[in-house]
């Protein structure tokens, strides 16, 4: 009675898309253009709103400034009328809760009018404000669950879109998510917060620089998604995929990515249907999705679009991640978004191309044409620098959970020590700068600038660190460290306000020397120059790989938080609650409720996987092994039993020991449970899964409950 054959891998392989990503219309043609159309954005609004109308909302965007009321209702129902024509039933209010998701809860547009029928409706209240019933949405204990009330309120400045459904569509509504108290429960609120700190810190620095035209900075993000794709049917048949994510066995292929074969390779017919078609369906919602590769891992893609400004691109990577899991499905495929859903195999990331603008177009972190520009670029630079050092822990805390446990730290993604590589062209220029001296090698390219002379910077790209957690990239920093699961939103929050705080106190130690009589040049390179030689240290451009990194970084100071229970005490930490508050992004209570969630959270599922595993193991691998043992007795295949039944004996004492950790959690919740299951679960489904990998190469394959590595991996 064989409960597996292989046969089902000719299914697997045999897809048949009922998605239409092949052979569309040609989008090249204006024709053809879907670019937006399921968005309300300027375009749109112009063709709809009285002109008064559209142009007090447009200023008032612009400005940043609260929307008068009175606007409201206009703006309200011409999203309706437009909604309507584009197939919307319902509306609702998107917000992104502290779960990383998102939520939405759909109201229908009919009323009926006491006559039998119902009319259509949507009034500028509705469209400002709503109120979920919000109780379930985990809050770190800031609203009691008998105070269920939390609100929504619209953020007119990310453009309301249409999601699509085979039996109709929906008008989404971004939206913050507060608690009555108006303490942020979401992502979006302390995003827009410390946009706003960084947007008037950073004026007052281009203040310095003579700068006379810019009205507002905005913080842009142009995230890469890693992913991966597999056949559903594998998917299914694996408990762990569909209950947590990845697999919490399987033993490692023959075939990995050793022959460096799939990084960048063709891209499988089926694959690149399901991308087009994820692209198309992006486009339309107005994500500006541009480029796709295969990525390291078989099986593993990349998407990245063109960046945006922090808050709008933050709401479009969360409609990137559901638009890919939705797409796949039409394609009989899969979209893992997980950290590491394969041991063994390179995990998936996100990295988090991170900039400051003006409104009028300038990006403060591009070296500039002349000196001045330079020096400009040099304190903002420096100003990164020194708030990634300053609040390095944060930063790790920040992009820590579960599944990113098995990535930082190990030897793939960035190591858990945050550190920065800026590349030999800039560091040389720094260090020419706090030295006052030209180096050598680069002495004829100097630009003069009276004193100090510069080095030649970087012009676009520079040299590259694929291991460095956070790189210069020749106009931006990529923080490489996110796992490709998570909101941009803290990480994005925190980036924000760390580094509003440190242009700040550069901008404080100018005026002060000033005032004392330095002339303003001479006053900005001296805090070039100090701020430089206080932080140098998180610069390393050497292999973050490397046993000896992780020595040379501990003799330097930096932080090693090796573990989600290690690092996310930092977001309650002193240092952070005086950063957050002081630029009002979020206050004490506010951080002490993420860090509950984020506990929680980490417990949580670290408690769904063990008993997953434990069940798995205990219903499903085990009577294979049982079975086979049986069968080896009765083919009197002694020495093959005993070899077989050993292995089996342990992993029942393996999974004893599994289950025992399952039933024995610690009376105290928080921190100390977390560590728990850290120190304690953990290693015991590591162990249960290393007999399990064992017997999976012993046990006659016809009898092997559960998708193969290689299967799962490599048939596309
Ligand atoms: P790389 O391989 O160098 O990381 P990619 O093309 O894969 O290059 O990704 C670059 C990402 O950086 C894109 O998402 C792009 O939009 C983003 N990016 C470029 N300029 C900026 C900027 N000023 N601010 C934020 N993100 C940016
Ligand atoms: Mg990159």
């Amino acid at each position: 009675m064989a409960s597996k054959t292989r046969q089902q891998n000719v299914t697997a392989a045999q897809w048949a898309g009922t998605g239409d990503g092949s052979g569309q219309s040609d989008i090249t043609e204006s024709a053809a253009a879907i670019y937006g159309e399921n968005v309300f954005n300027i375009a749109a609004q112009k063709a709809r709103l009285q002109k008064t109308v559209f142009t007090k909302l447009q200023k008032t965007l612009a400005d940043g400034a609260p929307l008068d009321p009175a606007l409201a209702d206009a703006i309200a129902d011409a999203m309706r009328s437009w909604a309507m024509e584009h197939g919307a039933t319902h509306f609702t209010h998107w917000f992104q809760p502290l779960t990383n998701m998102t939520a939405e809860k759909h109201d229908s547009f009919f009323e009926p009018v006491g006559d039998g029928t119902a009319l259509a409706a949507f009034s500028g209240k509705e469209l400002i404000q709503g109120e979920p019933d919000a109780s379930s949405f985990p809050t770190g204990g800031i609203r009691a669950t008998f105070e269920a009330r939390g609100y929504t309120a619209w953020d007119p400045t990310s453009p309301a879109f249409i999601l699509e459904n085979p039996n109709g569509s929906v008008l989404c509504i971004p939206t913050a998510f507060v608690s009555w108290t108006g303490e942020a429960l979401d992502h979006k609120t302390p995003l827009l917060r410390s946009m706003d700190s960084l947007s008037s810190v950073a004026l007052r620095a281009l203040k310095l620089f003579g700068d006379k035209v810019a009205a507002r900075v905005f913080t842009t993000v142009g995230p890469e998604q890693e992913y991966f794709l597999i056949d559903e049917q594998y998917f299914y048949e694996r408990p762990d995929l569909y209950t947590t994510g990845r697999t919490l066995f399987g033993a490692k292929p023959p075939k990995g990515h050793e022959l460096d074969e799939h990084y960048f390779g063709t891209i499988p017919e089926r694959v690149l249907a399901c991308m087009l078609e994820t692209e198309r369906e992006l486009q339309r919602l107005g994500v500006p999705v541009k480029t796709r590769h295969n990525e390291v891992a078989p099986s593993q893609y990349e998407l990245a679009p063109i960046f945006e400004n922090s808050n709008v691109g933050s709401d479009h990577q969360q409609l990137t991640m559901q638009v890919l899991e939705n797409v796949a499905r039409r394609y009989g495929l899969v979209c893992l978004m997980h950290e590491k859903p394969f041991a063994g195999v390179n995990g998936s990331g996100k990295h988090n191309n991170w900039s400051m603008g003006t409104d009028s177009g300038q990006n403060l972190l591009e070296p500039g044409d002349t000196p001045a520009e330079n020096i400009q670029f040099l304190f903002f630079c420096v100003a990164v620098i020194a708030a990634v050092d300053r609040h390095q822990e944060l930063l790790r805390a920040s992009v820590a959970n579960v599944g990113q446990d098995h990535r930082l730290g190990a030897n793939e993604a960035p190591p858990a020590i945050i550190s920065i590589f800026l590349g030999r062209e800039l560091e040389r220029a720094f260090n020419a700068v706090a030295s006052g001296k030209a180096t050598d090698s680069a002495a004829g390219n100097f630009l003069g600038l009276g004193t100090p002379v510069l080095p030649p910077l970087p012009l676009h790209g520079g040299d590259r660190n694929r291991t460095s957690p956070f790189a210069f990239t020749g106009n931006k920093f990529e923080f490489r460290a996110l796992g490709s699961s998570m909101s941009l939103g803290f990480v994005n929050t925190a980036l924000n306000t760390i580094v509003a705080e440190s242009i700040d106190m550069m901008v404080d130690e100018v005026e002060a020397a000033k005032k004392k009589g330095k002339k303003r040049p001479d006053a900005i390179l001296d805090t070039i120059k100090k701020t430089w030689k206080a932080h140098k240290r998180i610069v390393f451009d050497g292999d973050g790989y490397a046993d000896a990194w992780q020595k040379e970084a501990a003799a330097r100071g930096l932080a090693n938080l090796r573990t989600t229970p290690d690092a996310l005490p930092w977001i309650v930490a002193k240092s952070t609650v005086q950063v957050f508050e002081q630029y009002n992004v979020l206050n004490e209570r506010e951080l002490e409720a993420r860090f509950e969630v984020a506990v929680e959270q980490y417990s949580t599922k670290l408690n769904i996987e063990a008993e997953t595993a434990a069940s798995m193991a205990r219903t499903m691998i085990l009577p294979a092994a049982v079975r086979y043992l049986a069968e080896c007795k009765e083919a009197g295949m002694t020495s093959l039993a005993s070899e077989l039944k050993s292995s089996a004996d342990e992993f029942v004492k393996r999974l004893r020991v599994l289950e025992k950790a399952n039933a024995s959690h610690p009376a105290a919740e928080g921190l100390k449970e977390a560590e728990y299951m850290r120190d304690k679960v953990i290693p015991a489904m590591d162990k249960t899964r290393e007999t399990a990998d064992k017997l999976e190469g012993l046990v006659a394959d016809d009898l092997w409950p559960l998708p193969k590595y290689s299967e799962m991996l490599f048939i596309k």
